[in-house]
């Protein structure tokens, strides 16, 4: 089976999804471009306040009709089963538009993304039935009961780098606990957002329980924060806008927030890490899978000096190795740049990079003969200073820094990051290395001999400092959308 696909054949969407159908609202119109290529791919509009009080007021008449919080837990299973099955009936027209109009490759999305997304939504609708509270004697004549609850209405804010698995990874848990959800993705990738709602309705996911508004964050995402319906944030994207966030809930009701952020992940390779060829293809896959779009991505290599440059040139190798093309392309193996404003952010901030000092061993500069789209050359960068942009900011790009170490105190001291915390691999073959770093590292998730992978949807994911708090996905995933209310019944 070829997974290729002419793009001109994909339906697609237009408008918001509110209250179990597509909406028209009036809004200023935004133009979705594929990466790919910079040509039109559809129109959505920034719905605003106006969009967002719709979706309030039609989760509102759906939690009261649906009585979705009480029903048998059992039945709210069974209906986000259903949602979940139909997703994976309908994996290739998902993967198509999420190859579309993403950095996401059609060899992904089809396999992996939907069914992945599938596999998100069937995780949490088995927690349905599983959310306990306590009931405790404390004293005589007297109970201590904890239950669970959900908020009510939950607003959830995601970015363009996985727009299906990032939205699945609130959306899933946040019905599963009994919410109804107000939720916008990033309005360069709206499209796939929008036909997980439209298979939410046809799955018998009360009308008004899953609502999609689009528009831009400081219009149409911010309406979601402030609106005083809205009980709970729960958000993926960068710091900078986390702590936007996180201000603009503070003052609109002292708002719970979860914020997965951004990342500048340390990729910590010993001398003794094994078949060099290896761990080459590992560091390299680290940095440029989805172009580097990716919060946990391994952009900081750090390596022992015994073997820094052999690996360095084999990383290198890797480099050249790559397929830029269409995402629709099965063939293609890197990915474009989401836009043209992130790619020539990325350009900017490379050449910031070398200015402040560093030097580019590979790359540097838009790939060339791939101007009709938006692609950026892997880039290693050695001679990064601690107070080089290139080892401050994360650039959200194909690019690696890299840096040397003699022992590994100085390569965990070098790991650390003053801001983020969000990810972190180590790779060595001595176990007392591996989870002593393990151990020290102050970071979110730290992978041993490998980075970015890890059980499906059981581990919590999420970050410590700069890189946010909460967790999405396990079962801290699905508290994130409950609340505890503490009962004692005096019965005497
Ligand atoms: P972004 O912060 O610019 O935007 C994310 C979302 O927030 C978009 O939907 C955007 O429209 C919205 N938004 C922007 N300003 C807003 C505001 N003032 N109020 C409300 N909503 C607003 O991020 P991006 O460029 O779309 O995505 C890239 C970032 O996401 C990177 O920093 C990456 O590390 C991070 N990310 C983190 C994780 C994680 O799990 N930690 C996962 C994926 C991506």
């Amino acid at each position: 089976m070829t997974l290729s696909f002419d793009p001109a054949t994909v339906a697609i969407p237009r408008g918001h999804h509110i209250g179990g159908q597509y909406v028209q609202l009036p809004g200023a119109e935004i133009e979705v471009l594929r990466p790919s290529d910079l040509q039109h791919m559809g129109m959505i509009a920034d719905g605003g306040e106006a969009a967002v009080q719709r979706a309030v007021d039609a989760a509102k008449k759906a939690l009261a009709q649906s009585r979705w919080a009480k029903i048998a837990p059992r039945d709210r299973a069974a209906v986000l089963m259903r949602f979940a099955g139909l997703i994976e009936e309908n994996a290739t027209y998902l993967g198509q538009l999420e190859a579309m109009g993403s950095s996401r490759l059609i060899s992904m999305t089809i396999t992996r993304d939907a069914v992945r997304t599938a596999g998100v939504v069937r995780y949490y609708a088995e927690f349905c039935d599983k959310i306990e509270g306590t009931v405790t004697s404390t004293e005589a004549n007297a109970l201590s009961i904890v239950k669970h609850e959900p908020y009510g209405i939950v607003g959830a804010i995601v970015p363009w780098n996985f727009p299906m698995i990032t939205a699945a990874w609130k959306f899933a848990p946040a019905l599963a606990a009994g919410n109804a959800v107000v939720m916008k993705t990033s309005e360069l990738t709206p499209h796939s957002l929008l036909a997980l709602a439209e298979l939410a309705a046809r799955a018998g996911v009360p009308a008004g329980l899953f609502n999609v508004v689009n528009g831009y964050g400081h219009t149409t995402g911010a309406a979601i924060v402030r609106h005083p319906d809205i009980l709970k944030i729960s958000f993926t994207g960068s710091t900078q806008t986390g702590a936007a966030i996180m201000t603009l809930a503070a003052q609109s009701g002292i708002k719970p927030v979860t914020l997965e952020l951004g990342g500048k992940s340390p990729q910590l390779v010993l001398a003794d890490a094994g078949d060099i060829d290896v761990v080459a293809g590992r560091v390299a896959a680290a940095f440029m899978d989805n172009a580097g779009q990716v919060c946990t991505a391994g952009s900081r290599l750090i390596v022992e000096d015994k073997i820094a440059d052999e690996l360095v040139e084999r990383v290198i190798a890797r480099t050249k190795a790559i397929k830029a093309g269409p995402t629709w392309d099965e063939a293609t193996t890197f990915a474009p740049i989401i836009s043209r404003k992130q790619l020539e952010r990325i350009d900017t901030m490379v050449r910031a990079s070398i200015s402040e000092g560093a030097s580019a061993v590979t790359g540097g500069t838009v790939l060339e003969g791939r101007n009709e789209g938006s692609f950026y050359a892997p880039t290693v960068l050695e001679n990064v200073s601690d107070d080089n942009i290139g080892f401050k900011e994360e650039f959200f790009g194909p690019v690696l820094t890299v840096r040397t170490f003699a022992d590994l105190d100085e390569g965990l001291a070098q790991a650390a990051h003053p801001v983020y915390g969000l990810a972190a691999s180590v790779h060595t073959t001595d176990l007392k290395k591996a989870l002593k770093a393990a151990d020290s590292i102050e970071a979110g998730m730290v992978w041993i001999n490998q980075h970015g992978r890890g059980p499906e949807f059981t581990y919590p994911a999420g970050g410590y400092k700069g890189s946010g708090f909460g967790k999405d996905m396990g079962r801290a995933g699905i508290e994130a959308f409950l609340r505890q209310k503490a009962i004692w019944a005096n019965y005497a």
